[in-house]
């Protein structure tokens, strides 16, 4: 599932493509998702992201582009083919939006008001605030790794970046939310920052099927340190990196150096 580097890379892309312009058609191929007649004619005020959703703001409504599972947005310019498994497309002058998406997962919906849905979210991207983080995990028994995953506390992080932060902060993923200590949180703090802007340097990382809005995979699966690497030597300490499911996900840590 795109995470936060990988709907940023797709909000940034889709900023570019689509300044000035407006939406002349929506395009429905697939018949699980409705029409949104209401788009039409409207131009695109900005386009954001929310949570590890994308949203284009048309001044006031707003189209929300929920990618799930395996989901991906392409720019297709005029006179360029459809890809196979095209589910919608969304039609401006420049070129078309479309939504690629196999397992059919990928929700396309209209809201009036957005705004007014939108809890007051941080942006990881800004940096985590330590104080309210320490707030909300007080007390939590949880492990520290699903807390990072609760998307009420950190919107847009997903797995991958969970893992890598864990093992840069040298934080073991089931260390008890309320029991880290302010050193360690700043510690992740700092590992968060650093890395998911990297990341979006990077645009995103391309383990399975995650291209840009131009096709093109990501490049920081090449800068992994932990995440893919069970059995391998740690690049900290001698010991061996391991696999185990936290939360129903599969969680890569060192058992040496993540105490
Ligand atoms: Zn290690």
């Amino acid at each position: 599932m795109p995470e936060l580097p990988e709907i940023e890379t797709l909000i940034r892309q889709l900023g570019n493509v689509l300044a000035g312009e407006r939406v002349r058609a929506v395009r429905i191929f697939d018949e699980k998702l409705d029409p949104l007649p209401d788009a039409i004619d409207r131009g695109v005020r900005a386009v954001r992201r929310a949570g590890k959703g994308v949203e284009i703001d048309l001044g006031g409504p707003a189209i929300h582009i929920h990618l799930r599972m395996s989901g991906r947005l392409h720019w297709r310019s005029p006179g360029d083919i459809i890809p196979p498994h095209a589910r919608f497309g969304i039609v401006f002058e420049a070129g078309e939006v479309l939504c690629i998406d196999p397992r059919r997962f990928a929700t396309l919906t209209w809201h009036w008001a957005p705004a007014a849905l939108r809890k007051q979210t941080a942006n990881l991207l800004a940096g985590l605030d330590i104080p309210d983080i320490r707030a909300r995990a007080r007390g939590r028994r949880l492990p520290v790794k699903a807390f990072l995953l609760d998307q009420q506390a950190m919107p847009g992080m997903g797995n991958i970046y969970a893992c890598e932060i864990l093992f840069a902060a040298a934080v073991s993923p089931w260390r008890r939310a309320g029991e880290v200590t302010t050193i360690e949180w700043e510690r992740i703090a700092a590992a968060a920052a650093r890395i998911l802007r990297e990341a979006v340097y990077c645009r995103g990382t391309s383990i399975s099927d995650w291209r840009d809005l131009f096709g093109r995979p990501g490049e920081y699966q090449r800068r992994l340190r932990v995440y893919g690497r069970e059995g391998k030597t740690c690049y900290r300490c001698p010991a061996r990196i391991e696999r185990r499911k936290l939360g129903g996900r599969g969680t890569y840590y060192c058992p040496g150096c993540q105490g």
